[in-house]
């Protein structure tokens, strides 16, 4: 296809398209963060690392800490649409594209598979690749966050939703595309409502994975496994820890404790929970509320330099606590903290002053939902700097 100029094209506020030259350069400046900075001579440092959910957010920042931060040999699974006709890839297969072209570079290995990581397809294929190129792990990151899976078992199709449990919800909200602040009620998940969005969100195919890879002893003596979760403060809760995604985090827990009991007698493993800061990805930005909690975040958490990006937090995942430090402190529940400057009181104090005094014409003064706005472009490739947006791009890449 020959190369076109690609202007930002969205419903609302969610983009329909994506730039590769935006995107190439947002991985381009995650990996600019460990210039210098690699742990690849620890002896604890992870060699083979697989990632599942490996192409945007939280799962894309922790397999460049793996490979620019330790020099680890890396599979990466996820999602993505390819280019096609007209219309370009999603970013994620963008970014990917751009991390094996930076990983060739620096002659790091990386191989990816492009698939649907609840399927056994999926899995079979990923253990042929580990089998042939990155046997054993001594690290895998579950990162999936999607609206669906469906099981591998039953055939069946499951729908995430985010709402609450129990009774309805009504809270103040930014509708992201006019920008308004709304009140917004939601009405509470249904019981198959809770029970779909624990099958998508739980902890079920992160045990299937783990129990694939053990069973064809692809797993390394003292291998690590971490998935990601979030709490987030009291004014989220209804939303978030007590709704329908809360119920799936929770499940995640309770598969961390038990995988971290298996581990832990097989091959002197480990399984940890990581609950991260809330950050701008595809996935945060879909959950009522969060937005305009994320733009007051922002808004505290930079003016006290307190603020982090999803590589900043793998960065502080690896160097705090999987790289050389068997015995990292954990919280009462045996999880890794790195919310731990979000949930700090004075941030949290100030974020739940700002909260109920926004309006439509306060958003921009009280909050930064200037900065959450292009920091969500930006996850498409759009607004980033240093890219030219006149000049045309090629959109078919691959790997
Ligand atoms: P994201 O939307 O940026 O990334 C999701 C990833 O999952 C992508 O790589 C996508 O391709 C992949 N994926 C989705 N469906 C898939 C499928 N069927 N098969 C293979 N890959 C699939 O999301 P994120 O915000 O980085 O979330 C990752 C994890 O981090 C989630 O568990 C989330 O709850 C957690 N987390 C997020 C935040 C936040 O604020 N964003 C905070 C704390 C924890």
């Amino acid at each position: 296809m020959p190369s076109q100029v690609i202007k930002r094209r969205s419903r609302g506020f969610i983009c329909l398209n994506a730039h590769p030259a935006g995107c190439r350069r947002n991985v381009e400046r995650q990996i600019a963060a460990f210039a210098g900075k690699s742990s690849s001579s620890d002896a604890n440092a992870p060699r083979n690392v697989l990632v599942i959910g490996s192409s945007t957010g939280y799962g894309l920042a922790s397999r460049i800490s793996a490979a620019w931060g330790c020099g680890a040999r890396t599979l990466g699974v996820f999602f993505e649409r390819p280019a096609s006709g007209d219309k370009t890839a999603s970013a994620g297969f963008y970014n990917n594209a751009a991390f094996h072209e930076f990983a060739a570079r620096d002659s790091l290995f990386a191989a990816s598979l492009n698939g649907d990581a609840f399927s056994d397809a999926c899995k079979a294929e990923a253990i042929a690749i580990i089998r042939r190129e990155l046997a054993p792990l001594d690290l895998v990151i579950y990162s999936l966050a999607s609206p669906r899976r469906t099981h591998p078992q039953t055939g069946e199709i499951h729908n995430s939703v985010l709402k609450p449990i129990g009774q309805p919800y009504s809270s103040r909200t930014v509708e992201l595309d006019s920008e308004k602040v709304t009140d917004v009620t939601l009405q509470p998940a249904t019981e198959k409502e809770i029970a779909d969005t624990v099958s998508v969100m739980g902890g079920e195919d992160w045990r299937m994975w783990m129990d694939a890879l053990a069973g064809e002893g692809l797993l390394a003596p003292r291998v690590r496994t971490v998935a990601y979760s979030y709490i987030g403060p009291e004014l989220t809760w209804p939303m978030y820890r007590d709704g329908t995604i809360g119920a799936a985090k929770k499940d995640l827990d309770r598969t961390a404790a038990s995988l971290d009991a298996s581990l832990s007698q097989k091959l002197e493993g480990r399984a940890y929970i990581s609950v991260n800061k809330a950050v701008v990805t595809q996935a945060s930005a879909a959950i009522p509320v969060v937005p305009l909690y994320i733009s007051a975040l922002m808004k505290v958490m930079r003016a006290k330099q307190l603020d982090e990006s999803p590589v900043d937090q793998a960065r502080r995942l690896f160097a705090g606590f999987l790289v050389g430090s068997p015995n990292a402190p954990v919280d009462e529940a045996g999880r890794i903290r790195l919310d731990d400057r979000e949930m700090r009181n004075d941030v949290q104090v100030e974020v739940a002053r700002i909260f109920p005094q926004v309006t439509t014409d306060n958003l921009r003064e009280l909050t930064d939902f200037a900065g959450f706005q292009r920091e969500f472009r930006n996850l498409f490739g759009f607004e980033v700097d240093g890219v030219d947006y006149e000049r045309p791009v090629e959109t078919e890449y691959t790997w």
